[in-house]
């Protein structure tokens, strides 16, 4: 777990303190919940915004820290483990007392936020994993493959376009309607239409199939179009 830590606070002490967010699914939460534990635990400083006042309160810091901060701002008070200023931002005080902990050996780091993400599975069902190359799609791979792959994703449809006309689909079990929904279709309209048709039976898989094939493919060619634009710029 401390590995996931440092994994995300590193590029807050290989470059600067930088607000950070991390995409993760639930169950990660408790490895975000520990981070901005200890990110928080690792502070010289809180900057606590109170009634006409900031508050700048020392958890740890040296007391030459807490006197550069009353230095900073003409009308601080400098009190025993906290210095308390007037007239002045909370954001502009966090960041002057950020630069001031850094330079005085701390960390600074900004608490990392998080985003929550459910699990998209590969088209065959199961975990993405370029060890079962039919259940992913690779950047470069040929319009051809791409067909394939997704002409073959696991659906939620019916065994026979009997059953799928009378009882409809069940999208939320289909790899290929949550490869529309997490990539292809970003127009929610369109999302809703095409969820609409599959669950009232009026779409057979095929030929939801062969419309996803359409925008994977399309959408390849206009990302690999714009890596290519861009490859004289990334340094490896
Ligand atoms: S109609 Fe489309 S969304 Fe519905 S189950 Fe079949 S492939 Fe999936």
């Amino acid at each position: 777990m401390i590995t996931q830590v440092a994994d995300i606070l590193y590029p807050q002490i290989d470059r600067e303190p930088a607000p950070t967010v991390v995409p993760v699914g639930v169950d990660q939460d408790p490895h975000i919940r520990l981070t901005r534990g200890i990110a928080h635990k690792m502070r010289m400083f809180t900057v606590e915004e109170r009634d006409g006042y900031i508050s700048v309160r020392s958890k740890n810091a040296p007391e030459a820290a807490l006197d550069a901060v009353k230095k900073a701002f003409p009308h601080a008070k400098k009190y025993e483990g906290h210095v308390d200023i007037k007239g002045a931002q909370c954001a502009d005080v966090a960041a002057k007392v950020r630069e001031i902990e850094r330079a005085h050996g701390g960390f600074a780091f900004y608490t990392p936020s998080s985003t929550y993400h459910i699990f998209m599975p590969g088209l065959t069902g199961g975990k993405m994993s370029s060890s079962i190359p039919e259940s992913i799609i690779s950047f470069y791979e040929t319009e051809a493959v791409v067909r394939k792959k997704v002409m073959s994703g696991i659906t939620g449809g019916r065994m026979t376009l009997e059953e799928q006309k009378r009882l409809g689909g069940e999208p939320d079990k289909c790899s290929i309607f949550l490869l529309n929904l997490f990539h292809m279709v970003t127009d929610d309209n369109e999302l809703a239409e095409i969820k609409h048709k599959c669950m009232a039976g009026e779409v057979t898989c095929g030929q939801c199939k062969k419309n996803t094939a359409e925008r994977v493919v399309a959408f390849l060619k206009d990302f690999r179009e714009k890596m290519d634009a861009c490859q004289d710029r990334i340094v490896v």
